[in-house]
C-alpha cells in the first residue's frame, strides 16, 4: 500500500464540485412517489428556512454497524476507533413502528458513517424490515462498494433502497489504492454488474450516486472520471472533505463565511448502541450531546425534549456559549467557501 501522506488541501475550483447528473433523481424519485414525494421535499425547505418545528424528524441517520472493512487515508470516523457493534432489528423495528404514525416522516440513511455492507447478513436482516413499514420511502445506503457482490446486488434491487451511495473517488487503480487501500477491479466489477441488472431488470431504483471526494491526489481526473463511470450512474457526485475540526481551525481560510444549521429541525442521528445525537457532528467529532438513547426512550420523547430545544434556542440565536461542538463545526469546514 501506499503511504503517502495526506495534507487535507481543499479544492477551490467551483466547477469540480459539480455533480453530473446522467438521470435526475428528483424526477426518478418524484414519479415513483408522486405528492408524497413533493411533499417531502417541501417540508425539508419548510423546517430549513423557516425553522418549521415538527413533532418528529424527516429523516434519520442510523449507524447500523459501527465498522469498516477499508482503511481510508482520510477517514474521519476511524480515528475513535470502530466497536464493531452491529444496530439491534429489534430496535429498528420499535423506531419504524413509531416512526409511522408520522406522515411527515420520508428518509432514512443507513449507516452514515461507517461501512453499511460490513456485515452482509445483518444488512440483509435490516434492509428487509422496510418491506413491512410504509415509512420511510426514501431510504439511502452509502458503501464503499467493496462487499457490493453479485448477491448483495439482488438482496438491494429487490428492497425498497431507493439510493445506493457508492464511493469511488477515481477512475484509476492507482489513485485508489492511495486513497481507500480497497481492489479497485473489484470494486468496478462490482458497480457495473449492479447497473446492467438494472438495466436488464428494467428499472429505476435504487438510484446510483457515485461519489467522490475531491483532494490533492484526484482533483485533475475529474473528466476521466466522468467518462470512465457515466455508463453506470445515474449521478456523479463531487465533494470537498470534511476536515477535523482542529485542522480547519488551524487555518482561516477553511472558515465559514457564512452558515446556518437547520439540522436540529429536520434530523436526528443514531449510532449502532441506539445512542441518539442531534448531528453526525456531535457523534463523530465531540460527543458532547447525548439525547438519550433509543432502548429506553422514544423518537419523539427525544425531538421534543429539553435537550434539543434548547439547542435549537442557542442556534437560532447565534451564538454558541453553550455547545463547543457547534461552535467548532460553525467555523469549520463543511461547506468550504469555494474561492472565485
Ligand atoms: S470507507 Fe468510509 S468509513 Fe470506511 S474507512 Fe473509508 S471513509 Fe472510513
Ligand atoms: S454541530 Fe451544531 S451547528 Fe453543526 S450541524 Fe450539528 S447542530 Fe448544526
Amino acid at each position: 500500500m501506499n503511504k503517502q501522506s495526506f495534507t487535507y488541501n481543499l479544492t477551490k475550483d467551483k466547477t469540480s464540485l459539480q455533480s453530473v447528473v446522467i438521470n435526475e433523481p428528483t424526477v426518478i424519485l418524484s414519479n415513483e412517489f408522486g405528492d408524497k414525494y413533493l411533499n417531502y421535499r417541501q417540508t425539508w425547505m419548510d423546517a430549513a428556512r423557516k425553522n418549521l418545528k415538527l413533532s418528529f424528524p424527516i429523516h434519520l441517520d442510523i449507524e447500523i454497524c459501527d465498522a469498516c472493512n477499508l482503511d481510508c487515508k482520510f477517514c474521519l470516523e476511524k480515528q475513535r476507533g470502530w466497536s464493531k457493534e452491529r444496530f439491534s432489528s429489534h430496535l429498528l423495528k420499535k423506531i419504524l413502528h413509531e416512526a409511522n404514525n408520522f406522515d411527515h416522516f420520508s428518509s432514512i440513511n443507513l449507516s452514515y458513517n461507517a461501512e453499511a455492507l460490513y456485515d452482509k447478513n445483518h444488512f440483509v436482516e435490516i434492509i428487509k424490515l422496510f418491506d413491512f413499514f410504509e415509512r420511510p420511502f426514501d431510504i439511502f445506503v452509502h458503501t464503499n462498494g467493496v462487499n457490493l457482490d453479485q448477491s448483495i446486488t439482488h438482496e438491494i434491487l429487490n428492497s425498497k433502497i431507493t439510493n445506493l451511495c457508492v464511493s469511488v473517488d477515481t477512475f484509476k487503480k492507482s489513485t485508489y489504492e492511495i486513497l481507500r487501500s480497497g481492489n479497485f477491479e473489484k470494486l468496478t466489477e462490482n458497480i457495473k454488474y449492479l447497473y446492467k441488472q438494472k438495466a436488464i431488470l428494467n428499472i429505476d431504483f435504487p438510484i446510483v450516486r457515485l461519489s467522490c471526494i475531491v483532494n490533492e491526489f484526484n482533483h485533475d481526473e475529474r473528466d476521466d472520471i466522468i467518462s470512465y463511470w457515466k455508463q453506470y450512474a445515474d449521478i456523479i457526485e463531487f465533494q470537498n472533505l470534511a476536515l477535523p475540526f482542529e485542522t480547519a481551525q488551524k487555518n482561516p481560510k477553511y472558515y465559514r463565511s457564512s452558515f446556518k444549521c437547520n439540522d436540529p429541525w429536520k434530523r436526528l442521528t443514531i449510532q449502532s448502541n441506539g445512542d441518539v445525537y442531534p448531528c453526525c457532528a456531535f457523534s463523530i467529532f465531540n460527543r458532547n450531546l447525548l439525547l438519550g438513547n433509543i432502548i429506553d426512550r422514544t423518537i419523539y420523547e427525544i425531538w421534543n425534549g429539553q435537550k434539543l430545544n434548547d439547542l435549537r434556542k442557542e442556534i437560532s440565536s447565534g451564538k454558541y456559549t453553550k455547545f463547543s461542538t457547534c461552535k467548532d463545526c460553525q467555523n469549520s469546514q463543511y461547506k468550504y467557501k469555494v474561492e472565485k
